[in-house]
C-alpha cells in the first residue's frame, strides 16, 4: 500500500516589542535571570495583567501579511497546564475567538529533477500569547534546576497551518518564507536559535487518495529548519513502518533527538479539554474596529513576493538572483540603493553585491546592517569609474577591499593609491615595445599562427603597467606593433 503524509506546523513567534505582553518589563533576550520581572510576569495572585497595545498592532500587520482576515472581537483565555516555569499555572492564550482566522502563504518548492512548483498553504489562524518562563537544568554541573522569568510574559503570536503541507520539502519552504515575512515586516528576529521563533509539526500518514486524516504525533524540540525537515522525515517513515507491522499510530507528543535523528515519545497528547480554557476574566475581549486594522496596513512594507516581482521587471534578473538578493529586506534595499546611484548596471551590480559583498559578510559573520564601511551609493559610484574607464574591473576589486578597511569614496581610494587606469598611448606604447623586445620568442610564435601567445604578451604589458593598463587600449597598441 502507498502511503501519503500530511503535515501541518505550528509556529511560535516571539514579537520584538519593547516591553512584556501584560507588564511594563523589559522584552529583551539575554540578561541576568530573573532580572526583567515583576509581580505580574512572576505571577503573583492578585496582580492585573494590562495588555500592551503595540503586540495587537503587531500581531494585527502579521496577519494581514499572510492575507488572514482579523476578527471584529478577539478575546484571551486561560490556558490550564502545571509546569515549574509557569508560576501561576495557566497561560494567558487564546482558544475560541482568537484574533484572526484563514490566511495563506505562497510558497516555491523545488524537485529532485531541478524543476520547481508552486502551492498556496492555508493558515488556519494566528493567535496572541504570553510565553512561559525557562528552566535551567545541570547548570555547573550540579543535579538541580533553577526557573528563570525572564522570559515569562514575552508576547508570542501562534501561526498554525491547515494540514496542506505533503513533504518534508514543503514543510521546510514554509517555514523559509514564513521567517521571511516576519522579518520583512519587522514583527520578530525570528532567532532559532535564542526561541525567538520555535516550530511543532503534527505528522500523520494515510493511505494515498484518502480523504480522512490518520493519528497524528507532534513533534517538538526541533531548533533549526533542518532539523524541522529531518524529524519530519523520520516521522513518516516510522508511522510507515509501524502501520506495515500492524501497529496502531497513537496520539501522542514525541521528542526528536537531534544527535541521533530520531523521535521519542513524551507524553500522550493533550485534547483542548484536559485546559481547561476559559474567558480570562481579568482582560475584558478586544474590540478590533475598522480604524486599527488601517493603522496596522499602513505598517505594511513591500512583501517579498511582490518585491520579487517588481525587481524581476525592473532590473531584468534571473529568478535565482532575485532569490538571493530578497532574502532580506536590507540586503534587497542596500541592492537597490546601489543601483538608485548608478542605474545604467543593475545586473553587474546584482552580481558585485551576491560575489563580492556576500564573501565579506560571510567571512566576518556579519548581515549586510552592519555592513556600514561601504554605503551603497559607494558601489553605485565604483561601476561608474570602471565604466568611465578610470578603472578596471580587476583593479575595482582592489579599490573594494581598500574601501571596506577606510570607508572611503571608490575616487578617494584611486586617487591615494594612485590606482588610476592607464590609458596615456605613450606609456604604454614604451610598455608594449619593452615586452616585445623581451619575449622574442612568443613574439615569433604568434606570427607564426599561435593566437593564444596574444594573450600572454597582453599579459606581460598589464604587469608592467601594474595593472593600470586600460585593457582595450593595450590590446589595439600590441596589434598594430605585432603587424
Ligand atoms: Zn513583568
Amino acid at each position: 500500500m502507498e502511503f501519503e503524509a500530511v503535515i501541518g506546523l505550528e509556529v511560535h513567534v516571539q514579537l520584538n516589542t519593547a516591553t512584556k505582553i501584560f507588564c511594563g518589563c523589559k522584552n529583551a533576550f539575554g540578561a541576568s535571570a530573573n532580572t526583567q520581572t515583576c509581580p505580574v510576569c512572576q505571577g503573583h495572585p492578585g496582580v492585573l495583567p494590562v495588555l500592551n497595545r503595540e503586540v495587537l498592532s503587531k500581531a494585527m500587520t502579521a496577519a494581514l501579511a499572510i492575507n488572514a482576515t482579523i476578527a471584529p472581537e478577539t478575546r484571551f483565555d486561560r490556558k490550564h497546564y502545571f509546569y515549574p516555569d509557569l508560576p501561576k499555572a495557566y497561560q494567558i492564550s487564546q482558544f475560541d475567538m482568537p484574533l484572526c482566522s484563514k490566511g495563506v502563504v505562497h510558497i516555491t518548492v523545488p524537485r529532485d529533477d531541478g524543476t520547481q512548483y508552486e502551492k498556496d498553504i492555508g493558515v488556519t489562524r494566528i493567535h496572541m500569547e504570553e510565553d512561559a518562563g525557562k528552566l535551567v537544568h545541570d547548570e555547573h554541573g550540579e543535579p538541580v534546576s533553577y526557573v528563570d522569568l525572564n522570559r515569562a510574559g514575552t508576547p508570542l503570536i501562534e501561526i498554525v497551518s491547515e494540514p496542506e503541507l505533503k513533504s518534508p520539502e514543503e514543510a521546510y519552504q514554509y517555514l523559509t518564507e514564513l521567517k521571511k515575512i516576519m522579518q520583512y515586516i519587522d514583527v520578530s528576529d525570528c532567532n532559532m536559535e535564542e526561541g525567538s521563533l520555535r516550530c511543532d509539526a503534527n505528522v500523520s500518514i494515510r493511505p494515498k487518495g484518502d480523504t480522512r486524516l490518520g493519528t497524528k504525533a507532534e513533534i517538538k524540540n526541533m531548533n533549526s529548519f533542518r532539523h524541522v525537515r529531518m524529524a519530519i522525515e523520520h516521522e513518516i517513515k516510522r508511522q510507515i513502518k509501524a502501520v506495515e507491522n500492524g501497529e496502531q499510530i497513537v496520539q501522542e507528543t514525541r521528542l526528536y533527538d537531534a544527535n541521533q535523528n530520531t523521535t521519542r515519545s513524551m507524553r500522550s497528547k493533550e485534547e483542548a479539554h484536559d485546559y481547561r480554557y476559559f474567558p480570562c476574566p481579568d482582560l475584558s475581549p478586544q474590540r478590533i474596529t475598522a480604524e486599527m486594522i488601517a493603522a496596522a496596513r499602513a505598517k505594511l512594507p513591500e512583501l517579498p513576493n511582490a518585491k520579487a516581482a517588481r525587481m524581476r521587471d525592473a532590473y531584468g534578473l534571473s529568478g535565482q538572483d532575485i532569490a538571493v538578493l530578497i532574502e532580506t529586506r536590507a540586503l534587497a534595499e542596500y541592492y537597490e540603493a546601489a543601483v538608485a546611484a548608478y542605474p545604467k548596471q543593475p545586473k553587474k551590480i546584482a552580481n558585485w553585491i551576491m560575489v563580492e559583498v556576500n564573501a565579506h559578510l560571510n567571512d566576518k559573520g556579519i548581515p549586510i546592517t552592519a555592513f556600514t564601511t561601504v554605503p551603497p551609493k559607494h558601489i553605485g559610484m565604483l561601476f561608474k569609474l570602471i565604466d568611465d574607464g578610470v578603472i578596471s574591473g580587476k583593479i575595482a576589486k582592489d579599490v573594494f577591499a581598500d574601501m571596506i578597511t577606510s570607508g572611503d569614496e571608490p575616487s578617494a581610494v584611486i586617487e591615494r593609491k594612485g590606482l588610476k587606469q592607464v590609458s596615456d598611448t605613450g606609456a604604454i606604447e614604451d610598455a608594449v615595445k619593452k615586452v616585445i623586445a623581451d619575449n622574442a620568442a612568443v613574439v615569433a610564435e604568434f606570427k607564426a599562427g599561435k593566437e593564444k601567445s596574444f594573450g600572454f604578451l597582453v599579459g606581460q604589458v598589464m604587469k608592467a603597467t601594474k595593472g593600470q593598463g586600460n585593457p582595450k587600449v593595450v590590446n589595439d597598441i600590441l596589434r598594430k606593433m605585432l603587424g
